[in-house]
C-alpha cells in the first residue's frame, strides 16, 4: 500500500458517513487515539529536540514533573484508544497509527526524554505550542459543539477541515515571528475600535480584501474556521495593534493572558454552537453576530466588523441581528477563493 492509498484511507476514515462513525464503532477511540498518539508524539519529539520544536516559554515546562506525567497520560491514553478501537472495528488504520504514534513516542524516550540536541540557532518551530493548542481547543471546543450544535448534521471531519487544521499548524509554528510584532492591546476599547477599523478597511479596500477573503472563504463554521487567515493578514493586523501598545506598558503576563482570551474568544464566535445568548448578544459578539458577519446571504455583506463589542457597528449603522435567525450557508458569493492553503497564500497575489 503505497504512501498515498493510506493518505486516501485514513481521510475516508476521518470523514467516513454517520452509521460507520456511530458510538461502539470503534471511530471515537480511533480519532481519539490518533488524536492523542500524535500529540504525544510531537510533545516527545519538542522535548527531544527543544532547540528546533519547543517554545521557549513551554521547554523551561519540559523539566516540571507535572508536564511529564501529562504526557504520559497522554500517550497512555493514546495508545489504550487505539487498542480500543482495534478490537471494535473493521478497519484497522485508525487504531494502527494511533498505537504506532504512541509506541514511536515511546521508542523516542516517552515523557521521560531529556534534551539531545543542541541549539544551533535561536530559530525554533512551535511543535509543542501546536500540540497542545489542538488538545486544549479541541478539549474545550469538541464536545460545546456536540452539546449544542448549530448544524447537528455538520460532522468533526467537514469539508475542508485538513486546510483549517494546516492554518493552526501555520500560526503555531510561526508562534516567533507573530510573538515578535505582537506585544499585546494596550487599551481595551481604543485597541477594539481601531481593530474593527482595520476589519472595516479590510472589506472595503480591494487589495486589502484579497487577503481577507481568504478568511471569509470559510463555507463550514465551527472552532477551526476561526484559523483560516491569510499570513500576511495576521502579520499586518498584529503589527498595527502593537503600535497604540507600545505607547501604554502592561505587564508581560496580562499581555499574555490578554492574547490568550482574545485567541479563545475567536474560536468561541467561529463555532458551530447554537446558543442564542439573547441580551449577552446586545453587549458582546457572539457566535450568531459574527456568524452574520460570515453569512453568505445579501443582507450580511458589510455587517458586524466588531471583535468584541456591537456597540461599534451601532455607531456606524453597520449592526446585522435578525431575531432569532442564523445564516443559511456561510462564504463569498461565488466562492472565488480557491481551496488548499497554498493556492489561498498566493491568492493575493494573482492577477484577474
Ligand atoms: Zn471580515
Ligand atoms: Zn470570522
Amino acid at each position: 500500500m503505497s504512501l498515498q492509498d493510506t493518505r486516501q484511507k485514513l481521510r475516508n476514515e476521518l470523514e467516513a458517513p454517520a452509521p460507520l462513525r456511530a458510538f461502539g464503532t470503534g471511530w471515537i477511540s480511533g480519532v481519539a487515539g490518533l488524536a492523542l498518539g500524535l500529540i504525544g508524539l510531537a510533545l516527545v519529539v519538542s522535548m527531544r529536540a527543544p532547540g528546533q520544536f519547543a517554545m521557549p516559554e513551554l521547554s523551561a515546562l519540559h523539566a516540571n514533573h507535572w508536564f511529564k506525567l501529562g504526557v504520559l497520560v497522554i500517550l497512555l491514553l493514546g495508545f489504550a484508544a487505539s487498542v480500543l478501537s482495534l478490537a471494535l472495528r473493521a478497519s484497522k488504520l485508525l487504531g494502527t497509527l494511533g498505537a504506532v504514534a504512541a509506541l514511536l513516542a515511546a521508542l523516542l524516550g516517552g515523557s521521560a526524554s531529556p534534551a539531545l540536541t543542541p541549539d544551533p540557532t535561536p530559530l525554533f518551530l512551535g511543535l509543542d505550542w501546536f500540540a497542545l493548542n489542538v488538545l486544549f481547543t479541541g478539549l474545550i471546543f469538541i464536545p460545546m459543539e456536540r452539546i449544542s450544535p448549530l448544524r447537528a448534521e455538520q460532522p468533526l471531519f467537514r469539508d475542508e477541515w485538513r486546510e483549517d487544521i494546516f492554518y493552526y499548524l501555520v500560526s503555531s509554528f510561526m508562534v516567533q515571528v507573530l510573538a515578535f510584532v505582537s506585544f499585546a492591546p494596550a487599551k481595551w476599547v481604543a485597541a477594539a475600535s481601531a481593530l474593527v477599523s482595520l476589519h472595516r478597511a479590510f472589506h472595503r479596500v480591494p487589495w486589502l480584501w484579497n487577503f481577507h477573503a481568504v478568511h471569509h472563504s470559510a463555507q463550514h463554521m465551527d472552532w477551526m474556521a476561526g484559523a483560516r487567515m491569510h499570513f500576511l493578514e495576521i502579520l499586518i493586523l498584529r503589527t498595527l495593534t502593537v503600535i497604540p501598545m507600545f505607547a501604554l506598558g502592561f505587564a508581560p503576563t496580562a499581555v499574555n493572558v490578554y492574547i490568550l482570551l482574545v485567541y479563545l474568544y475567536s474560536t468561541f464566535i467561529h463555532a458551530n454552537l447554537s446558543w442564542r445568548l439573547p441580551v449577552v448578544d446586545q453587549l458582546l459578539v457572539t457566535p450568531r453576530f459574527h456568524h452574520w458577519h460570515h453569512g453568505i446571504e445579501k443582507e450580511a455583506i458589510d455587517v458586524n466588523f466588531s471583535i468584541h463589542f456591537p456597540l461599534f457597528d451601532r455607531l456606524f449603522g453597520t449592526h446585522y441581528l435578525p431575531k432569532d435567525k442564523w445564516p443559511a450557508g456561510y462564504g463569498i458569493e461565488g466562492h472565488p477563493v480557491p481551496k488548499g492553503y497554498w493556492a489561498q497564500l498566493l491568492y493575493p497575489f494573482r492577477r484577474r
